[in-house]
């Protein structure tokens, strides 16, 4: 009878505190403390701040960013967890992208490279010689073998996502795919694209600045190493069409293509764990410290800051951070900031292959992509339903967190296989996922602002990052102390 009492009086502090809605932090989970708003708030003015120019992957800027990220970390106590005792894991990418130097002519008259004339993908582009112009795509009676074809751009089928917030990007990359594809296939040259009006405002807004920095490839891992021999597929602005039409119409290109290696940086950090078994395996907490760089000047600005995106989950990681090293779990805390995420989750898709520990010793990956902003009372859990998810026991144990902790209502609409803009697809828990580690993504969801100059610091909500920074850490603080470790759903995987 003498043990019973305290422990009632235990349970009835716990649940009081809970039923009240107040954070009981000397129960559940015992770092909470450490994690600050006043922290949050000044790292993500920091990083997300004018001085790291958007940390675009293929500068300088990602790679001063990284060094922000290492010192931080090493500032909150985490120990090095990258290659060779030191912060990182450096990898190069091999770029494509065309010279300066490159000159198109159509009779006669230059057009000027990326205003003028613009070449979706990098490929040796060297062309002499007369224009078949081709009324549609259908339009396939002329034999098109060898021949530089001109065509109007047509509307890809089907079209993309309606409210898409990338949607001019979609329809440009579609579009050019498609055409591209066709003329291939009739063995044409090359082909010569007249953008329609949706296609020049997708140029203006994002895509000629990705068509100009040319490719991000991870050599080894995925997508072929060389497309420098592809037919020429390339896209001029909408005046030209009446030139490419004219009789005897000619055109003279010779657009070389640069390839070189570039360097990337993983940031890895570790804080390890108390128990002498489960220390050995890791929760890993995952995010990417890149974003767009420098382009398109809006009001005034052209520095793509990527406050929410993401500046805000690289700053909640150091917290959780902070409160691993405060109080430790049984299994230790591995931080992996990701380089190059923008560039198509290049970072990720090089640790899950390469891991700095063992990849048995990761038991459960928790990523997040923007997690500042919208309503205070809701977030997204993705890999949270089916088919995404692939470990019920992870699930379980975030939507615990958050009944015990953070109360959001969490929405599963974005992690719906048949949701549009493939949110679940979009993010560094992927390659993970894939390998077939439990994986989980956190967000709070897009926002008008996303992938624009606006994505500032001054916009972020900083009660909700410290609501998600709380969230993410509650969960990893279960994983780390449940006896068991959380285990993979053979069913859930093979959907
Ligand atoms: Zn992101």
């Amino acid at each position: 009878m003498k043990r019973i009492l305290p422990v009632l009086l235990f349970a009835a502090l716990y649940f009081n505190a809970f039923s009240q809605n107040k954070k009981p932090v000397s129960v559940f989970p015992p770092g909470l403390a450490s994690i600050k708003e006043t922290d949050l708030h000044k790292d993500i003015f920091e990083l997300g701040g004018d001085s790291f120019r958007g940390r675009r992957s293929g500068t300088v800027d990602e790679l001063r960013a990284a060094a922000w990220v290492a010192q931080k970390a090493q500032e909150a106590g985490l120990k090095p967890a990258g290659d060779d005792g030191t912060y990182f894991q450096f990898l190069n990418l091999r770029r494509n992208r065309l010279g300066d130097n490159g000159t198109f002519s159509i009779n006669g008259k230059n057009l000027l490279l990326w205003k003028d004339v613009y070449e979706p993908t990098p490929s040796e582009t060297h062309l002499d010689g007369p224009v078949t112009w081709l009324r549609s795509l259908a339009d396939t009676v002329i034999d098109l073998k060898g021949k530089i074809v001109a065509i109007k751009m047509e509307a890809p089928k089907p079209l993309p996502f309606a409210a898409s917030k990338l949607w001019n990007f979609r329809y440009i990359s579609l579009a050019v795919r498609q055409m591209g594809t066709a003329m291939r296939n009739h063995g044409a040259a090359a082909i010569i694209i007249v953008a329609d009006s949706i296609a020049m405002d997708a140029l203006d807004r994002a895509a000629g600045h990705n068509y100009k920095d040319g490719q991000y490839l991870l050599e080894g891992v995925s997508r072929p190493a060389n497309t420098l021999r592809l037919m020429p597929v390339i896209v001029v602005n909408t005046v030209y069409a009446a030139d490419l039409q004219a009789p005897n119409a000619t055109v003279r290109a010779n657009m070389p293509v640069i390839t070189y290696l570039y360097p990337i940086v993983n940031v890895i950090a570790k804080a390890s764990g108390t128990d002498p078994v489960l220390k050995n395996e890791f929760v890993l907490f995952s995010g990417h410290h890149d974003h767009d760089g420098v382009w398109r000047p809006i009001k005034g600005d052209s520095t793509y800051n990527g406050a929410d995106d993401n500046a805000s989950v690289t700053v909640a990681m150091l917290a959780i951070g902070r409160a691993w090293v405060s109080h430790p779990g049984k299994r230790s805390a591995l931080f992996v900031w990701h380089g190059a995420e923008e560039r198509g989750l290049l970072g990720s898709r090089y640790y899950a292959v390469h891991p700095t520990v063992k990849k048995e010793a990761i038991v459960a990956v928790l990523n997040a992509d923007m997690i500042g902003r919208n309503s205070i009372d809701s977030a997204a859990l993705l890999g949270s339903i089916l088919p995404h998810r692939n470990s019920t026991a992870l699930v379980n144990m975030a939507m615990q967190a958050n009944k015990m902790l953070t109360h959001f209502v969490v929405d599963t609409t974005w992690d719906n296989a048949k949701h549009p803009e493939g949110w679940y697809f979009r993010s560094d828990h992927l390659p993970y996922a894939q390998a077939g580690i439990p994986a989980l993504m956190y967000s709070s969801l897009l926002h008008d602002d996303y992938h624009t100059v606006l994505d500032n610091p001054d916009r972020i909500d900083i009660g909700k990052l410290f609501k998600m920074t709380e969230w993410m850490y509650a969960t990893g603080w279960l994983v780390s102390q449940s006896a068991q470790r959380v285990g993979v759903d053979i069913a859930g995987n093979k959907q």
